[in-house]
């Protein structure tokens, strides 16, 4: 779990880094695009300002267009 993690989350000490932002700070104007994991107690949101239209800032607006997309044949759990 520990490597996964060191993967998602930005360096440490990189101060060109967003803003961070929990479910409690972000207002409706932020990119919520999450970084690290509820369940080993580190999340949060990017926080810069988010393009109109989108939930995200520009930059993860292309990470989110390069995101390898899942193939069709790819089991989909159903939805009840
Ligand atoms: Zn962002």
């Amino acid at each position: 779990m520990s490597n996964n993690l060191s993967k998602i989350l930005p360096p440490e000490g990189n101060q060109a880094t967003p803003e961070r932002k929990t479910v409690q700070t972000l207002t409706a104007d932020d990119c919520r695009w999450p970084f690290g994991d509820p369940l080993v107690g580190v999340f949060y949101f990017c926080g810069a300002r988010r393009r109109d239209g989108s939930p995200y800032c520009d930059h993860h607006i292309r990470e989110a267009f390069q995101a390898p997309k899942p193939r069709a044949t790819v089991h989909r759990p159903q939805l009840t």
